[in-house]
């Protein structure tokens, strides 16, 4: 474990901002993990590097980042937990929730969205299958363009 880069703490310090959450978050730099994840009970949120910097190389305006941490942090703000049954509501909910912060910050979804397609495992116990997603993330960005935009 190591600690964030600013630039992933800056991020994290905006999203917060935007939907007024002022819980203490613990950000991890975990080169171990496939994907960002978050332990809701505790307040953190672990995130590789390594695929954070790819990511923005890809996606230079980091709406891709915005929206992985965004998902993550709507975890810990319904305090979500992975073992839930309801595994999939929560999981539309994250997007919906990554989708609200993407508008938020003036950014649209098309990264994000194309992120989830790429990598989201389709249709398993953990995950909605990813076209439920995709719906998900527009929803929360429509929702918030009704109160913001
Ligand atoms: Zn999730």
């Amino acid at each position: 474990m190591f600690f964030p880069e600013k630039y992933v703490v800056d991020i994290i310090k905006i999203v917060k901002q935007s939907i007024q959450m002022r819980e203490t978050l613990v950000i991890l730099a975990d080169q171990t993990i496939p994907y960002a994840a978050a332990q809701a009970s505790k307040n953190v949120i672990s995130y590789n590097p390594q695929q954070f910097r790819q990511l923005c190389r890809v996606d230079p305006t980091g709406s891709t980042v915005v929206g992985i941490l965004g998902h993550e942090i709507f975890h810990i703000l319904f305090k979500q937990s992975r073992n839930s049954k309801k595994t999939h509501t929560l999981e539309l909910l994250a997007d919906a929730g990554a989708g609200w912060i993407l508008c938020r910050l003036g950014m649209d979804t098309k990264n994000f969205e194309n992120f989830i397609r790429i990598n989201s495992y389709s249709n398993t116990p953990t995950h909605p299958d990813n076209m439920r997603r995709i719906d998900a993330i527009r929803k929360g960005f429509q929702e918030c363009i009704k109160y913001y935009r």
